[in-house]
């Protein structure tokens, strides 16, 4: 599995970069795991839009969500100039925006929810529903015995534990330093993150959705006093294999 990280800051992107999006790749199989805003634009330095199979969008909020619209844009003209000739199916949770996934011929809305395990070419998917504002989900990948997880946005509960347990790779949020309650916001502190990677046992720890204040390596000292593996920060289209 090869995985780059297309954008990785929460609310809003900095300047030329992204919120949520995440490329994870097997086989040529490409999987779009979340189109948060400048998404649609950062994807194209590392593939063409039209080479996308598949899009899995944990929730709608903006930061996760909202360049489904210039996506659904670019495959209408990609298609009508000839250049591709298939619907991109975009899976999503089935509440109210759920009917904005389909854009004629273009793109449809397949939903999910947790207890859902979906076959996405080489990628086995399934789901816990997270403690957050919206319906969110974390998302487990498994693919070759490897397992990629995600928490997407939520705050810290004991099930995330086990479901997460022996991953890989967990990219987790860090939405918060260690001194500040992101509960009421349905977020993971750092001190939180570092937690719940200790738990679970996983391999790799990947702080994202990061903060635009204060020192992002201080996220990566109070991860490590919870957990023992190995924590990177997320980067504009850094790339990882597993
Ligand atoms: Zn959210």
């Amino acid at each position: 599995m090869k995985i780059t990280i297309i954008g990785h800051w929460g609310g809003f992107p900095k300047v030329g970069e992204a919120t949520s999006g995440y490329l994870i790749e097997h086989n040529d199989y490409k999987l779009l795991l979340e189109c948060g805003s400048g998404v649609v634009s950062s994807l194209q330095k590392v593939i063409d839009l039209g080479e996308l199979d598949a899009v899995l969008i944990s929730h709608y909020h903006y930061d996760h969500c909202c360049d489904i619209g210039p996506l659904q844009y670019a495959r209408q003209i990609k298609t009508q100039l000839g250049e591709i000739n298939n619907t991109l199916p975009i899976y999503a949770p089935n509440n109210e925006f759920f009917n904005l996934l389909k854009w004629e011929n273009y793109t449809k809305g397949l939903c999910f929810n947790e207890k859902s395990i979906l076959k996405l070419g080489p990628f086995e998917i399934s789901f816990i529903k997270n403690v957050h504002p919206v319906e969110s989900y974390s998302i487990k990948i498994i693919c070759d015995n490897k397992i990629l997880s995600f928490t997407s946005d939520t705050s810290y509960f004991n099930e995330l534990n086990e479901f997460f347990v022996d991953s890989d790779i967990l990219i987790c949020e860090s939405s918060f330093y260690a001194n500040m309650d992101g509960k009421k916001a349905g977020h993971l502190n750092s001190k939180e993150a570092g937690m719940l990677a200790e738990k679970s046992k996983v391999k790799k720890l990947i702080l994202t959705h990061l903060p635009h204040f204060g020192d992002l390596n201080n996220l990566l000292i109070q991860t490590k006093e919870h957990y023992k593996g190995e924590v990177i920060l997320a980067e504009y289209l850094l790339e990882v294999y597993l």
